[in-house]
């Protein structure tokens, strides 16, 4: 307890030294700061980095709260104070290029790895008699894949989901949260009823369609310049048991994409007549199919893209699922059967399997526990996510796919269509002026060594490639949106949200006055920021 105490008013010692904070270390005691403010080296390195390993940037501390009052009473500071400093809330810190990372001021650690958190998890509603109006209230450092657990734990599920379960609600939310459901359930921004959120003025607010309108819509996919999520209410379904995982390749393009658009159209169909998730990637490597997104493929039975006749050495594949339980076991194979006659895959290349949700649901996660026991998980992850509107899609995968990768990608291609109204447009996310577009994700990983010569994998090279395909996109004119957007201007930004710059910019005004929110985003400077030049 007293270690505890030395190394709170040494951290805030370091805050009114660097900072100007104009607060005395007794007076920041007396904020009744139950959570614990660290200087600990451990943590000061992890808020430091981000899953890109790219970008760097030390916070002058690091918070763990216990409450949402203790976030309260931490942004409430940082506004109130003469001088300032910012706050950067931080989920899991899977950020690209250190979005949730600060240097001039602290880092708060949503996770709930504090015991004290322990009286936050997930709480699942069963009030409802309709199990369609259940949902489940969870702190928004919560990790989606314990979101999963707490309401498996009731037969219950949220709908809409990442690839990947090991990010924070508070993280996905403030992007948009997509994956193979959101044709269907839309993003998961698209699923919330209800947000607690700390304001950057220090108000705890709650906000839905119906109270505080202005800042549940600002927050969703606003990137974490509104507000500090503390509390999100999801709604829930009853949970599928299995899951049927079939992928078949295609050799051309065109037929690719009009099977993906046909299948999305499906959307309001009943569950009998559609597929419950559908995504797809590219396979430009003249080797294993298989990537580290998902072992799918026999490895005693590999497939090589040479055997099936690739149009201009590339291959697609598409990828989809159907839920089922006990009651439907009967009719999945028929079900599965009548989709898949009207599509124009190659006919020999249909691979199934069939798997607990569960499993399906947190597929990435075995996938990186093999790459983390090979050291390859924690290096450079320059990442490029796009919003491919569907009418340039076919000139992008000449110019791209065809053209500027040649025959190594360092990594998985997403290639799938959503369809635009299951996006709410008063959110802050923007996405292309079209009823479908893409998601195009480029999830490569750099290597720190040449191996033989081939520097096709470091980072540079990587980095130069991404800059070549937004440079190809601008000169054709092809109107993308990045998703996990990363700009360094503010004309940038501008360009980025469009017609949506002038309702951003005066959200940001009313929700966060001072922008000391999120600064790792870069999209607007700290009001203070004579002093602290930089972000
Ligand atoms: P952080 O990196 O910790 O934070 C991201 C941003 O959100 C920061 O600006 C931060 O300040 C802000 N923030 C964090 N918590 C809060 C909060 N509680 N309130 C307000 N703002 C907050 N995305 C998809 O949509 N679909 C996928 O399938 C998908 N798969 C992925 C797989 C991997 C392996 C990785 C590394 C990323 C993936 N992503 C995916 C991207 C991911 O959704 C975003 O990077 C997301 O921001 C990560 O969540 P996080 O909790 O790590 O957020």
């Amino acid at each position: 307890m007293a270690t505890n105490k030395l190394l709170l008013t040494f951290a805030i010692c370091r805050l009114i030294v660097t900072v100007g904070l104009t607060l005395r270390p007794t007076e920041l005691l007396r904020l009744g700061l139950d959570g614990q403010l660290s200087l600990d080296p451990t943590d000061m390195e992890t808020a430091s980095l981000d899953f890109g390993m790219m970008s760097r940037a030390e916070p002058l501390a690091v918070f763990h709260p216990t409450s949402a009052e203790d976030v309260v009473r931490l942004v409430g500071a940082a506004y109130g104070s003469v001088n300032g400093f910012t706050v950067s809330a931080k989920g899991h810190g899977h950020s690209i290029n250190g979005q949730a990372q600060t240097s001039h001021g602290v880092v708060i650690e949503m996770s709930r790895s504090v015991k004290k958190l322990a009286q936050l998890s997930p709480l699942v509603s069963m009030e409802q008699e309709e199990q369609e109006q259940r949902y489940v209230d969870v702190w928004g450092g919560e990790l989606w894949i314990d979101v999963l657990r707490a309401t498996l734990e009731y037969g219950l599920a949220p709908k809409s989901w990442t690839d990947y379960l090991y990010l924070s609600v508070g993280g996905t939310l403030s992007n948009a949260g997509i994956s193979g459901q959101a044709f269907n359930h839309g993003p998961q921004i698209s699923n919330v009823y209800e947000l607690d959120v700390v304001t950057g003025k220090g108000e705890l607010m709650t906000c839905s369609e119906e109270q505080n309108s202005e800042l549940f819509h600002a927050v969703l996919g606003g990137l974490g310049q509104f507000g500090i999520i503390t509390r999100a209410r999801i709604p829930l379904e009853p949970a599928p048991q299995r899951v049927r995982w079939i992928r078949a390749l295609y050799s051309n393009f065109t037929a690719f994409t009009k099977d993906q658009e046909f299948l999305i159209s499906l959307h309001g169909h009943p569950n009998s007549q559609k597929f419950d998730y559908i995504e797809g990637f590219v396979i430009v490597d003249d080797g294993l199919i298989n990537n580290w997104r998902s072992s799918f493929f026999s490895p005693r039975n590999p497939v090589k893209i040479t055997s099936f006749n690739a149009n201009g050495g590339v291959l697609y594949c598409l990828e989809v699922t159907k839920n089922y339980d006990e009651s439907s076991a009967n009719s999945i194979d028929q079900e599965i059967e009548a989709l898949l006659e009207k599509l124009d895959f190659i006919p020999t290349s249909v691979f199934t399997t069939d798997l607990p949700y569960v499993d399906f649901l947190d597929r990435v996660h075995k996938n990186e526990l093999k790459l983390r026991s090979k050291g390859l998980w924690d290096v450079p992850h320059p990442w490029l996510n796009l919003f491919v509107p569907k009418s340039r899609i076919s000139d992008f995968d000449k110019g791209v796919f065809k053209g500027i990768l040649g025959n190594k990608t360092s990594g998985p291609i997403l290639i799938y269509p959503m369809n635009k109204d299951k996006w709410d447009h008063r959110s802050s996310v923007v996405t292309p002026d079209e009823q479908m577009f893409y998601l195009v994700a480029f999830l490569r990983s750099a290597l720190d060594t040449v191996i033989g010569g081939d520097e096709s994998q470091s980072l540079e090279y990587l980095t130069n490639q991404n800059r070549q395909i937004l440079r190809f996109c601008d000169d054709a004119g092809i109107k993308l949106k990045q998703y996990l957007p990363h700009y360094t201007t503010q004309e940038e930004w501008m360009d980025h949200f469009g017609d949506k710059w002038a309702q951003f910019y005066q959200r940001k005004m009313e929700f966060d006055p001072r922008r000391i929110l999120a600064t790792g985003q870069r999209i607007f400077k700290p009001s203070f920021s004579t002093k602290v030049a930089s972000w």
